[in-house]
């Protein structure tokens, strides 16, 4: 059965005591009734404390991005072995605002995922077209030239370690939701091409993740679509209640 997965990502969002208080609310809520994996991704500032926070819990706590060099002249940048000497053991790579705006392109995250990878980090991969890709019907081959030249390099074992999150730009904090059917669409054209591409013990077992404005009143139909294993969540990870009736909708 492949691993149902809700992350939250934080973005440039909580402050040390907001980081404290909303994962204090998590915590207390009992998120434990879940078959569903639980990821938070506070920012770098606050990474550290929230692992010693939830230690002892079922909320796995990951990074928004790294560097791809392993140590350097890369003033502001973070490591894969500083997060790793703080207990990350997950990194978010590949997010359309890293696209869009740090410049980030699938050249650039295919070295960052053959880093983390090498440090048995678990990476949750984002891809997903804009709105004109769609309009003008090319998404399909969008997404699948961003996961041939950004992931397809990797080896084998290595896919045990990364999780997909399709995130169509259009639907990122707009409010718009790709409709349950045009992301199961989407979710089973990416797993027919790991079924061609990569193998099929492979492609049943990657679990792929749907972001965009999740909520708690549309997460239980997106999350019901057979090739939905889960959600990455921006705005709605922002406030626990809304979180966990996300979480709920596994
Ligand atoms: P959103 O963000 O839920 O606020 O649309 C999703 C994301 O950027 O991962």
């Amino acid at each position: 059965m492949r691993k149902k997965i809700v992350a939250g990502n934080w973005k440039m969002n909580n402050d040390s005591q907001q980081t404290e208080t909303l994962l204090e609310e998590l915590l207390s809520k009992k998120p434990e009734n879940t078959i569903a994996k639980i990821v938070v991704a506070p920012t770098f500032v606050n990474l550290q404390a929230a692992v010693k926070q939830t230690a002892g819990s079922n909320i796995i706590v990951a990074a928004q991005n790294m560097h791809q060099a392993e140590s350097g002249a890369y003033t502001g940048e973070i490591s894969v072995n500083m997060l790793k000497s703080i207990k990350v053991n997950t990194v978010i790579l590949g997010h359309s605002e890293r696209r869009a705006y740090f410049h980030e392109n699938n050249a650039l995250l295919a070295q960052k995922v053959t880093t983390a990878l090498a440090h048995n980090l678990t990476v949750i991969f984002c891809f997903g077209e804009e709105l004109a890709d769609r309009q003008s019907g090319n998404h399909f081959n969008l997404v699948e030239s961003q996961l041939r030249e950004g992931l397809f390099h990797i080896s084998e074992s290595d896919w045990a370690s990364v999780v997909l999150a399709y995130e169509p730009v259009w639907a990122i904090g707009t409010g718009e939701t790709a409709s349950p059917e045009q992301a199961q669409e989407m979710h089973a054209f990416i797993r027919s091409l790991l079924h061609t591409n990569i193998g099929s013990k492979i492609a049943e077992e990657t679990s792929i993740l749907y972001g965009g404005s999740v909520k708690p009143d549309n997460a239980r139909e997106i999350f019901s679509k057979p090739d939905v294993d889960g959600g990455l969540i921006g705005g709605a990870a922002l406030k626990a209640d809304d979180f966990l009736a996300i979480v709920a909708g596994i």
